[in-house]
């Protein structure tokens, strides 16, 4: 057979599926990162950019701060002591404060500094007089250093500079600036680890995920998904996993039952065919050896089991045309088939008692395929017959309830053992193989009357006793009231 069967195929599936998760793991799809670093890259990147800003925008504003103060310093410096006669005539006594610095350009050119601090600011970057701004020291100072400088002009032509130098507030800033590259180096840090704690803790239940599937590819087919939270996204995916792998898990047991149940009954249809192959082989043979010239005894014998053959392929196609046909289902008179079958039945066994018994006050009426139940009933009626023994008598009740139409087939033949009872409606199935096959049985006709009541929504079950007989019964849906007329129409 070229057919793969269920296991292989499974095999197959999970093979393949352990085949591509490895692959997939061996080699990754591109460079990409998972997803946790990038979240945390991005936490932390984020975090970094927040904090650049927040300090940009601290520097500025202090700088703003300390450079108004010093500019107010220079306005009143400007104003008070650099106005100073004593000052200007170059007095060793000076109200000025030691970290100013003070230039006279006199309108003939000569220049006089007080306090350069040995690096004198280079006023000649100063543009403008009156306003504030920042020059450097110039070249032949002992360092660079910032000043902030202003300048005004007098009256007589006297230009006078006030400086002071900006060290103080320059230290001050960069003091700020590393205690913010300190906090920001911690703080990215923090974020940093706690980022990768909560992504890692938020991920885990997906790593679950990941790890049971990849369980579940490499044949374990059994494993499912921890349940958390339907209220979680991790807990719907899971919930939707587990559903989806119960139903494939099902699926897959309901193909592997129906392929052991399809390789059952083909072994059991070739075991019953081989059996009166090899009578067949016998008689020739035995004739052929010249154990025998008794040709008529041979042909006979071959005949019978041709028709024992011939029998069973019958009753295996009437089977599989049972499980396999649609039934044109009508309403059937069940009393009407009942006494069909009983007068088919005697015509077959003439001499034999096959009783109907009526207990219905309506017409029993079930929905149904009249061919088939008839072969159901008839089926049941010569089994009575022929397996009950020569003596046996058969009985048809009919009877109903609300919903059922229940039909009881019995006898006061030789009946069976309890077990022989629990397993006739399997196929190929004999209580007494000698009689049985003496009979020309082939095993299946119970299995293909249950299979045709089962297509009908009833049931078949059987009770017997060795000695006593066997009863069967069928109870098949009853057609209601309301549903006829419109049906009868239909005829
Ligand atoms: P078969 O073709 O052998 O009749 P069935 O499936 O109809 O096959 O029956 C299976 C077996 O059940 C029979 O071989 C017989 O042994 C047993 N059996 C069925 N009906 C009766 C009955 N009414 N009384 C005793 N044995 C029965």
């Amino acid at each position: 057979m070229a057919d793969k069967g269920t296991d292989e195929v499974a095999a197959d599936i999970t093979d393949g599926a352990a085949k591509k998760g490895k692959s997939k793991l061996s080699t990754p799809p591109s460079r990409a990162l998972p997803m946790r670093t990038w979240l945390v890259v991005l936490t932390v990147m984020i975090s970094a950019f927040g904090l650049v800003g927040s300090s940009v925008a601290v520097h500025v504003l202090m700088r703003e701060v300390l450079f108004s103060r010093v500019d107010e310093d220079l306005a009143m410096g400007i104003d008070t002591w650099a106005r100073s006669v004593q000052l200007n005539r170059g007095s060793s006594v000076t109200p000025m404060p030691s970290e100013f610095c003070q230039i006279t350009i006199s309108p003939t050119g000569s220049i006089r500094t007080v306090n350069d601090q040995g690096s004198p600011p280079d006023f000649h970057q100063i543009t403008e007089l009156g306003t504030p701004v920042t020059i450097e020291s110039t070249a032949n100072s002992l360092e660079e250093r910032d000043w902030r400088a202003i300048a005004i002009q007098g009256d007589d032509g006297t230009t006078t500079i006030v400086a002071r130098s900006l060290e103080p507030e320059q230290q001050l800033m960069a003091g700020l600036g590393a205690i913010q590259a300190i906090i920001a180096a911690i703080v990215l840090i923090l974020m940093g680890l706690a980022s990768y704690y909560f992504v890692r803790r938020a991920m885990a239940p997906l790593r679950e995920v990941e790890s049971t599937a990849l369980a579940i590819a490499e044949g374990d087919l059994d494993r499912r998904v921890p349940e958390w939270s339907r209220e979680t996204e991790v807990g719907q995916l899971s919930y939707v996993l587990n559903k989806m792998l119960g139903e494939l898990q099902d699926s897959l047991e309901e193909a592997q039952s129906k392929e052991e149940q399809m390789r059952r009954f083909v072994g059991d249809a070739s075991h019953e065919l081989r059996t009166p192959l090899t009578s067949l082989r016998g008689y020739t043979e035995l004739y052929r050896q010249g154990a025998t010239d008794d040709v008529d005894f041979v042909l006979t014998k071959i005949d019978d089991e041709s028709k024992r053959m011939k029998l069973l392929v019958e009753d295996l196609l009437a089977l599989t045309r049972a499980e396999g046909t649609r039934l044109s289902m009508k309403p059937v008179d069940l009393l009407e088939l009942t006494l069909s079958v009983a007068s088919s039945a005697r015509a077959a066994f003439p001499g034999r008692a096959i009783e109907v018994d009526n207990s219905t006050a309506a017409i029993p009426v079930v929905s149904g395929d009249a061919d088939r139940l008839h072969q159901v009933l008839l089926n049941l009626v010569v089994n009575g017959l022929k397996h009950g023994g020569e003596e046996a008598t058969v009985h048809i009740e009919l009877r109903y309830d609300e919903d059922n139409v229940i039909v009881v087939v019995a006898d006061d033949g030789e009946g069976m053992s309890p077990e022989a009872a629990q397993h006739i409606f399997e196929r190929f199935y004999r209580a007494d193989t000698s009689r049985s096959r003496g009979s020309g049985g082939s095993g299946l006709g119970l299995a293909i009357t249950k299979t045709l009541v089962e297509q009908h929504g009833g049931t078949i079950s059987v009770v017997s006793e060795v000695g006593v007989g066997s009863v069967f019964t069928i109870v098949l849906p009853r057609l209601k009231e309301a549903e006829l007329p419109s049906q009868a129409d239909d005829e």
